[in-house]
């Protein structure tokens, strides 16, 4: 089976890529490196030279002409679309820089998908489609309420995949993602610290590293456990296994469909700085700081639909996350940057 990967530079998109390669996959990886590591794609291409092809190119340049030529000389069975901006803060600031960069660059991908006559696609999504859900946990057919451009984008790229697989052109599932942390077993790829993260688990790292004084908690004060803001942690290895299991049930799915990938257990802010410090026996120092405009109170999901219909459930907990992060980073420190 031969799988396009978008973003396979990427955090979630290299850790994906790297478990096709090992599982036997034949993968065509595309990456603009605007946020991927070329040390990604370097270790895939010395280490799975027979079964991984990069493009270096941007989908939101309509030309993509690199991409174009490869998919008329090779028959892809599925592609799985990470790549995108994700940053909430930067999505503010540059909605426009965000709606190009992943709802044009879809909208480019999704016709040469289909010149090249490749119809089944997996969409990396989001649990900020739901916005600032009253209800918990979060099931599938909740509000979509978007509090962010980067939030408007998914809903715009997810609705325009719903109308495409009615159009017959393509069959569709999305995976909403809660918020993955942690690195792949094999830490070889992991998430970097060091280009300035706006995410909890990076900026802990950063202060364990001594990059940074203090954690700042955004926000004491929120209706939660503690005060602290709530959310749905995933182990980035129990995330991509989600996508395999999606990409076996997209065989012989026909039409849209959307799952919730998280564990549906909450956690604090304080509560993942705990586990930090005594999973890894060091002290991350914070200090409380105002609620970060645009962040929600709590977010966790109910994943049973994908319990039910993908066969799949998060296995990994709380302390594997955060000794995972951190170890990642300890094993690569020379060339984590
Ligand atoms: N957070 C924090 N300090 C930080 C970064 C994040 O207190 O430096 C909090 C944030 O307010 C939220 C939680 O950590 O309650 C998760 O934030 P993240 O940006 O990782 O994910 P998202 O808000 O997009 O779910």
């Amino acid at each position: 089976m031969r799988i396009l990967v978008t973003g396979c530079a990427g955090y979630i998109g290299g850790t994906f890529t790297f478990e096709a390669l090992k599982r036997g996959f034949k993968v065509i990886g595309i990456d603009s490196f605007i946020n991927g590591k070329k040390n990604n794609i370097k270790f895939f291409l010395e280490n799975y030279r027979e079964s991984f092809k990069f493009i270096e190119e941007d989908l939101s340049d309509y030309k993509a002409e690199k991409l174009k030529k490869e998919l008329d000389s090779i028959k892809i069975d599925v592609a799985v679309h990470c790549a995108g901006l994700k940053s909430v803060d930067e999505s503010e600031k540059e909605p426009l820089l965000y709606w190009k960069n992943n709802v044009d660059s879809t909208i480019n991908l999704l016709n040469i998908l289909s010149n090249s006559n490749v119809r089944k696609v997996i969409f990396s999504s989001s649990a900020t489609v739901y916005g600032d859900s009253d209800i918990h946990p979060i099931l599938e057919d909740f509000g979509i309420e978007p509090v962010s451009t980067y939030g408007s984008t998914k809903v715009a790229i997810e609705q325009m995949l719903k109308d495409s697989s009615r159009s017959k052109k393509f069959d569709v599932v999305s995976l909403r993602y809660f918020n993955p942390v942690g690195s792949h077993k094999e830490m070889k790829v992991y998430e970097s610290p060091y280009s300035m993260p706006n995410n909890l688990m990076p900026r802990i790292i950063r202060v364990a590293l001594k990059l940074d004084q203090k954690l700042q908690i955004y926000g004491t004060d929120y209706d939660t456990r503690d005060g602290t803001g709530e959310r749905d942690y995933i182990h980035i290895d129990d995330l991509v296994e989600g996508h395999f299991k999606a990409v076996e049930y997209i065989k012989d799915f026909k039409g849209y469909e959307v799952f919730n990938l998280g564990t549906g257990t909450s956690i604090t802010v304080k509560e993942i700085i705990s586990c930090f410090e005594e999973v890894n026996g060091i002290k991350i120092s914070h200090e409380y700081a105002d609620r970060r405009p645009g962040d929600i109170a709590k977010c966790y999901a109910d994943p049973s639909k994908a319990n039910n219909l993908l066969g799949w459930s998060a296995q990994k907990n709380l302390e594997d996350m955060c000794r995972d992060a951190w170890k990642a980073i300890k094993n690569n420190l020379n060339d984590a940057k």
